[in-house]
């Protein structure tokens, strides 16, 4: 079965924008997203045009600050001050990848960790790492996300992981764990990685590397959830070889339309759930 993610993500949006407007309506108040970027990268264009029109959808204001990629840290450090201080912004993005001289970690630990829409500073990942969190990351809430939707059981499956990043491999691993599931983390290192993949009941790819995934590495009916996005033979693909593995899977997400738009609808959803903290917990 081929995973609609497109579906699941616009059905996310609409509940989410459902709640937005009776909350408008009762209180005149509605969340706001600023995103920040520096530089010009063309992919996260983009994806921060998905964004802006998922957050229309919504009924979320979305506002981007775009630096370009000469700019000083700190005038990129100021903007997230400011950010911080009105009341009116309820989320900051923090558009990445950064181009290479600026300090990644220390520009993000700038954002308020209320406001902090991805879940990547130090604080939210320490909740994250308890188990103890109100958002995840949304690429990770997204896959755990479409997990629930097939109606997998992840209390005791085998989950592989391929990727240790800190904004998709790590926090989904903890996520899965909280879920019961048994992981396994396969990274650049990884040696024998086919007999690790060939376990597997769910296998998750998030690496960037066209054709990573063969069909000779799933187990039948394994579940494969593909998070890679490059660009080969200039189409859009995963990490999976999509036609040989989807004979074999039991389930499997398309890239594009699988994984990347649930992103899309996390953020929203993220938006949202530091909205209702700041005026209503
Ligand atoms: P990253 O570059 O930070 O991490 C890649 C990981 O892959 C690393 O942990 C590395 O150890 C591992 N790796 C590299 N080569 C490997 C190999 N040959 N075998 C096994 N592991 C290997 O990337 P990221 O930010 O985690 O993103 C990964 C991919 O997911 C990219 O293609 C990115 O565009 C995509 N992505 C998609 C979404 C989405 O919404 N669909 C969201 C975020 C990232």
């Amino acid at each position: 079965m081929i995973i609609d993610g497109k579906s699941m993500a616009e059905k996310i949006i609409s509940e989410v924008e459902e709640q937005i407007s009776k909350i408008k309506k009762e209180y005149n108040k509605y969340p706001c997203l600023s995103i920040i970027q520096v530089g010009n990268n063309e992919a996260s264009e983009i994806y921060i045009k998905n964004k802006i029109s998922a957050c229309k959808r919504a009924g979320v204001i979305s506002e981007v600050y775009k630096f370009n990629s000469e700019t000083d840290e700190n005038e990129v450090i100021d903007c997230i001050e400011q950010t911080n201080q009105n009341t009116k912004i309820n989320a900051i993005l923090l558009q990445l990848p950064l181009p290479e001289k600026f300090n990644r970690r220390k520009i993000m630990e700038k954002i308020l960790p209320e406001k902090d829409v991805d879940a990547f500073t130090y604080s939210n990942g320490a909740k994250i790492f308890a188990g103890d969190y109100d958002i995840l990351p949304c690429t990770p809430s997204g896959i755990i996300h479409i997990l629930k939707e097939i109606n997998l059981k992840l209390e005791g499956s085998k989950c592989v992981v391929i990727g240790r990043s800190e904004i998709v491999g790590k926090p989904l691993a903890l996520a899965l764990l909280k879920e019961n599931a048994t992981i396994t983390i396969c990274h650049s290192k990884t040696t024998k990685i086919k007999d690790i993949c060939k376990k597997a009941d769910v296998l998750i790819s998030a690496v960037g590397r066209p054709n990573l995934i063969t069909h000779e590495m799933v187990k039948k009916n394994a579940v494969v959830i593909d998070v890679g996005i490059s660009r080969y033979n200039n189409k859009i693909c995963g990490d999976v070889d999509f036609e040989r593995v989807s004979e074999k899977a039991s389930h499997i997400t398309p890239v594009p339309g699988g994984v990347g738009p649930l992103t899309v609808a996390f953020l929203i959803k993220n938006t949202f759930t530091l909205f209702k903290n700041q005026y209503f917990v």
